[in-house]
């Protein structure tokens, strides 16, 4: 009598399990690396003339069956990776996104022009603004992603991803990069390889910025140097050093921001190359 009682709901569970859409079956389709966490990116390779999609959206995918996509800040908690192999075969993965906690920090009493830009600068912000994302929306067929990232400079890590600031009760972006603080003069390295998309002398907030395309989507930043090494156009591979560390525009020290953002979704570059190794004494 007991056992009946255990088998059936049992045998409805194994059932389900099995004939569900959410099943994980083992990955055949693709090798799939990287961080499975908020923020985290993941390099896939299949196979040449695969089709993918993450949650029924469509990811590129390179001549070469390579691709790349990334969790956002505050992505949920699963998420439904499809593969369709040239034969029409599919491989369905769900993917377990771990969860990250992100620091608060909530300051009040501020005077209102320190919280509001200046309405003189919001032309100007606007402008560096459109630069910017007129990278991030680019799509190039490269996957020079493929050689993974490094850290562009070493030093002490100053700013993490995510965090954020609530300034007389108003939410202020969360911080979408993370910020390196090495000497000033430091010399900043191309963290993989790619091609430099955008060299701006004097933004508002970021000063000195460089951008590279790493291809499909994959982009990064790197703000507040002092000098820029490289110029629009040229490709550059991993360790080719691209810039001076600084602190240029609105910077309180020297260091390095650097920001990671597949399609307009901001990811933490720390989860793409692991912490920051220990710095020789
Ligand atoms: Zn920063």
């Amino acid at each position: 009598m007991r056992i009946l009682f255990l088998f059936g709901p049992l045998f409805g569970l194994l059932f389900g399990l099995l004939f569900s859409p959410l099943f994980i079956w083992p990955a055949q389709a693709a090798q799939l690396s990287g961080s499975f966490v908020q923020g985290g990116l993941v390099i896939g390779e299949a196979k040449p003339g695969s089709r993918v999609t993450l949650d029924g959206t469509a990811v590129s995918v390179g001549a070469n069956g390579a691709f790349v996509f990334g969790f956002g800040r505050d992505a949920k908690p699963s998420s439904i990776l499809r593969i369709t192999l040239p034969d029409g075969s599919v491989d369905q993965q769900n993917l377990a996104i771990k969860a990250q906690t992100y620091k608060v920090q909530r300051i009040n009493g501020l005077p209102k022009r320190k919280v509001t830009p200046d309405p003189a600068d919001t032309a100007r912000i606007k402008a560096d603004n459109s630069k910017i994302w007129k990278v991030r929306a680019s799509m190039t067929p490269d996957t020079r992603f493929l050689s993974r990232f490094k850290w562009p400079v070493k030093g002490p890590i100053s700013g993490v991803f995510g965090s954020q600031r609530i300034l007389n009760g108003k939410p202020k972006s969360p911080h979408n990069g993370v910020d390196v603080a090495a000497p000033r003069g430091s010399t900043i390295v191309a963290p993989a390889d790619g091609v430099v998309v955008l060299v701006h002398q004097d933004m508002f907030y970021t000063g000195k910025t460089l951008m590279i395309d790493h291809g499909l989507g994959l982009t990064s930043v790197y703000a507040h140097m002092d000098r820029i090494l490289v110029v629009e156009g040229q490709v550059v591979e991993q360790g080719h050093p691209i810039g001076i560390v600084g602190q240029t525009g609105r910077s309180t020290g020297p260091h390095l921001h650097w920001g990671l953002t597949w399609k307009g979704t901001h990811l933490d570059p720390m989860q793409a190359t692991g912490p920051m190794p220990p710095m020789p004494r």
